[in-house]
């Protein structure tokens, strides 16, 4: 090929990546530092941890569906919810596959599957296999990651089906 054949080639490629076809999601610019409080931003924005036996959540009995603190997401269920003794709010099951993105962490020298809210990219805790059946799963959430919204009070919690990719 040569240069004069090659520069046409080149400008019909750009102007492909910019078709709507395979345009990306652009996510709205927001400004985390005003939406979310210290102590969420340094959790959910800077892959921060709470100290266990502190945050809301841990030792949290209602009936409901547990929200990304983020952008309110619905990503856990109470039934799903169990007392892991670790400190941290635990549950055995995610809501839903899709709300839930994964990455490999190795800040403590060795790997650990980080979770992620997939509308966000908050960082919500992590996910170990030791946990109880059906599911042998143990999701390690931060409190300051989540809100809570009780089952009765919110009619478009409650329609979110269960899904199980
Ligand atoms: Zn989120």
């Amino acid at each position: 090929m040569t240069l004069r054949h090659w520069i046409p080639t080149a400008v019909l490629i750009l102007a492909t990546g910019c078709s709507t076809a395979q345009e990306p999601e652009i996510k709205p610019a927001i400004d985390w530092s005003e939406k979310l409080t210290d102590e969420q931003f340094r959790i959910l924005r800077q892959c921060g941890t709470e100290p266990p036996f502190t945050g809301a959540f841990w030792d949290h009995h209602e009936d409901g569906v547990y929200c990304c603190a983020g952008c309110s997401q619905a990503l856990f269920d109470s039934h799903d919810k169990y007392d892991s003794g670790s400190g941290w709010p635990s549950f055995f099951e995610v809501l839903a596959e899709k709300a839930i993105t994964t990455r490999t962490d190795y800040k403590l020298g060795y790997p650990r599957t980080e979770l992620l809210c997939s509308a966000c990219d908050g960082h919500l805790g992590h996910v170990f296999g030791d946990g109880p059946e059906p599911t042998g799963l143990r999701y390690c959430i931060n409190s300051a990651s989540l809100a809570f919204v009780p089952r009765d009070s919110a009619q478009v919690v409650r329609e979110i089906p269960k899904i199980v990719d």
